[in-house]
């Protein structure tokens, strides 16, 4: 009886979908529906309404207490006949409580994927789920299987690469451990299962173990936490075999490796390299145990529940071998791991009054110098002096201690940020696409949800950056071109409002006066410091509805998934992030062949010649692009490239803070779907008429069920036809010029039909 009910309720119009229902809680009461009431903690739960009088009603919940409640307060809950179903779209009540029961229901079954409409949602269960694996990729492959699954997404992204020859795109967001890495693993083993073959999708699985030992880290809220984005091109030749692939990186967190917060960890490959070196490798290289390393140490964090770094760093070597890094790379590439480690234990005395210093010459010392291939004169000069260049003369200005700790630290990032780098070209090396590219491929994007902290910086500032333009592709892909579509076709749709972020991103973008144009304006400036920027920005941009003012160094800038207050401290210089002429000279006149590497990459990145002008103490040696203006560029390039495909998304939700498996927050769970946008999808894809096919495809997919000839043979008359033999309601479709429209599920009759008739 219950499950009758939703149908013969009033119905919800479009405009009302979220609305209350106290027009109809005493229909409700009579039949003891089922309701949800808020609890003041802000959980849901569902009741059944027992009677209803005025404007109150009470309310029977499942533990057996009744309450009355305000009808106003009660949000009608689904029939129990749509308990957990795989599309939310199917839902008659597409309220908040609704949709986070529905996919808590699935959750607690271990049915993590859920489609969100056009968007596949992925909760982490933090624990092994059996949905993976060749019977499960035989069967989505077979379509033997129907159910969400990031298998089924890149099976759609295949076919249609095939059938439309269009690249695609599948790009993965969330928050820190919300699932992304994982999910793009899961996405690339479907690929590679798929379009194997050549052994090259074997080299593209391995790449994985590499980028996470460089890029990843244990951090509070994830033990293996990406601390770079990432986005991987796979191409495909004409037979739909994976011919090759190309990996971009942005943003890599420098400073990880020099800092990191108690209880968190540094990147994985240095505790991996301290315990699995074989022993001729760690003489060679001097290693020590990892609590011997101050930059390992300050953080007083070395191992990884359940992981063994012994272990991971005989994959990671294998993986190395795959690859196609040389014995001879590999040994190079652990010797600049050795010295960044090493460089972290140089220490400086002071030698005179006025606070200035020269390195400690001992066994750390030593041991960079060997690592790096330079004298340890030679090293001790470039870590405790800066050359400057005052009129015509060249002069040596001594460093004082805290100028020689910064200095030893900009060189120990730089060399590990070089590395990484050089190790993502030595892998697109390796995988480069062969002479018979058809230039198909399929995109896949694991980049750095929105953060907010209680204390943000320039990373979250260029990471919240980035999802702004993330968000804006996600909207205008979903409503844009869906309203696009519709008006073009002239159909009659009254339009749908939906957030657009073009403001928040004007604050970034606008030059002169914009937080990017602004920041890089400051950064030039030699007496500019995260004071006057924070000033600067007040000054300029406080007419902005996006942006506002704090106190101190404070701004806060209202992103589409909130409000974040970022403080300025560090800002310019690590927008800056210079590395001294005398560090890159050093490293160009090493002997070993990784830092001159580095040193010519250095010099190449430098718009202009790095010997540009020279500026007081603390100024620019090199006129090298910014971090942030870099970034931009890339980023740009990114959406440039996602603009010519056609694009899955998932949405990947973490149902808990703690990592663990079987616990639900309702609270963390809903924010997330509102940051991403999720609810919104749901909605205007409801309210409109999602399905579409054009009048020559339906009418030859579905003419030959036609029971009588139709006078005109065209297909908008045979489709006409088709649909007023199947009795499809004329509120479900629309006709449109070239297409035709329908509301959901309306083509299941048709289809159904087809598959009996065939
Ligand atoms: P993100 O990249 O979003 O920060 P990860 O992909 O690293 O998050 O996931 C964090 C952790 O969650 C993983 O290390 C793994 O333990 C768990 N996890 C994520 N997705 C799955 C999954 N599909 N199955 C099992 N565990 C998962
Ligand atoms: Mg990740």
């Amino acid at each position: 009886d219950l499950d009758s009910t939703a149908a013969t309720l009033p119905s919800v119009s479009k405009s009302n979908i979220e609305c209350r229902w106290s027009d109809i809680t005493s229909y409700a009461a009579k039949k003891k529906v089922q309701s949800w009431f808020q609890h003041a903690n802000g959980n849901w739960e569902l009741g059944r309404i027992m009677s209803t009088s005025g404007t109150e009603s009470v309310i029977s919940l499942p533990d057996g207490k009744v309450l009355k409640v305000n009808s106003e307060s009660l949000i009608p809950a689904n029939p129990d006949i749509l308990d957990g179903v795989d599309d939310l779209m199917q839902l008659s009540y597409l309220n908040e409580p609704s949709v986070l029961f529905n996919l808590q229901y699935r959750y607690n079954q271990d049915m993590i994927y859920t489609k969100a409409g056009p968007v596949l949602v992925a909760i982490n269960p933090f624990k092994e789920v059996s949905l993976y694996g060749n019977d499960y990729v035989e069967a989505y492959k077979n379509k033997s299987i129907e159910s969400p699954h990031v298998y089924a997404i890149a099976d759609t992204a295949i076919r249609e690469m095939i059938r439309d020859e269009v690249n695609q795109s599948i790009i993965i967001s969330g928050e820190s451990g919300a699932g992304k890495t994982e999910t793009a693993k899961i996405a690339m083993q479907y690929l590679a299962a798929l379009g194997g073959g050549s052994g090259i999708e074997y080299e593209i699985l391995k790449t994985n173990p590499i980028l996470e030992a460089f890029g990843n880290a244990k951090t509070l809220r994830n033990d293996n936490s990406s601390r770079f984005g990432k986005l991987i091109e796979i191409h495909f030749s004409e037979t739909g075999k994976i011919s090759g692939a190309k990996i971009q990186t942005f943003l890599v967190e420098k400073s990880r490796v020099v800092q990191c917060a108690e209880g968190e960890r540094s990147y994985h490959i240095f505790y991996q390299l301290c315990a699995g070196a074989p022993r001729a490798l760690r003489e060679k290289l001097n290693l020590k145990d990892v609590d011997e390393y101050k930059y390992l140490k300050q953080s007083n964090c070395y191992s990884i529940a359940g992981v063994d770094d012994a272990e991971q760093f005989r994959i990671v070597k294998e993986a190395l071998d795959v690859v196609h890094v040389s014995k001879e790379d590999q040994e190079n590439v652990f010797a600049m791991l050795a010295a960044v480690l090493w460089l972290g234990n140089v220490s400086f005395n002071v030698i005179d009054n006025e606070n200035h210093v020269e390195a400690v010459a001992d066994e750390s010392l030593i041991n960079v110098a060997k690592l790096i291939g330079c004298d340890t004169s030679e090293l001790n000069l470039a870590l405790s002096t800066r050359k400057m260049r005052v009129g015509n003369d060249n002069i040596v200005q001594k460093l004082t201690l805290s100028q020689a700790i910064d200095t030893r630290d900009a060189l120990a990032k730089s060399i590990y940020a070089c590395l990484f780098e050089w190790l993502v070209e030595q892998i697109n090396k390796s995988l480069a696409v062969g002479k018979r590219r058809t230039g198909r491929s399929i995109s896949i994007l694991d980049i750095y949800g929105f953060e907010s902290f209680d204390r943000n910086s320039f990373e979250q500032f260029c990471i919240n950056y980035a999802n702004e333009r993330l968000q804006q592709h996600f909207n205008r892909h979903l409503f844009k071109l869906e309203q696009e579509e519709y008006i073009q076709d002239g159909i009659d749709w009254a339009k749908v409002d939906f957030d657009d972020n073009q403001d928040c991103l004007n604050l970034f973008e606008k030059k002169p006066l914009g937080l990017l144009s602004l920041l890089d304006e400051e950064s030039t400036f030699p007496n500019g410091s995260d004071f006057t920027f924070a000033n600067k920005l007040k000054q300029h941009l406080n007419s902005n509805p996006c942006f506002r003012g704090e106190r101190e160094k404070a701004f806060t800038v209202s992103h589409f998934a909130g409000e974040v207050t970022y403080d300025t401290t560090g800002f310019l210089e690590k927008n800056r992030d210079l590395l001294h002429l005398d560090s890159i000279q050093l490293l160009s006149s090493c002997s070993c062949h990784l830092p001159q590497t580095f040193a010519s990459k250095m010099f190449n990145q430098s718009e202009k010649p790095v010997v540009g002008p020279l500026h007081k103490a603390g100024g620019a040696d090199s006129q090298k692009l910014s971090v942030a203006t870099k970034f931009k560029g890339q980023l740009f390039q990114l959406m440039q490239r996602l603009e010519s495909t056609t694009p899955h998304f998932i949405r990947c939700i973490k149902p808990n803070n703690s990592q663990s498996p079987g616990s639900y927050e309702q609270g963390l769970v809903l924010q997330q779907l509102r940051c991403c946008g999720v609810l919104e999808v749901v909605r205007i894809s409801r309210s409109g008429f999602p399905t579409r096919m054009s009048h020559q495809k339906f009418a030859r997919r579905y003419g030959f069920l036609l029971l009588e000839n139709v006078a005109s043979q065209d297909p908008l008359s045979v489709s006409v036809a088709i649909l007023h033999q199947f009795n499809i309601l004329p509120e479900m479709y629309q006709v449109g010029y070239t297409k035709l429209f329908f509301r959901t599920g309306q083509i299941g009759v048709l289809e159904d039909t087809r598959n009996h008739t065939l």
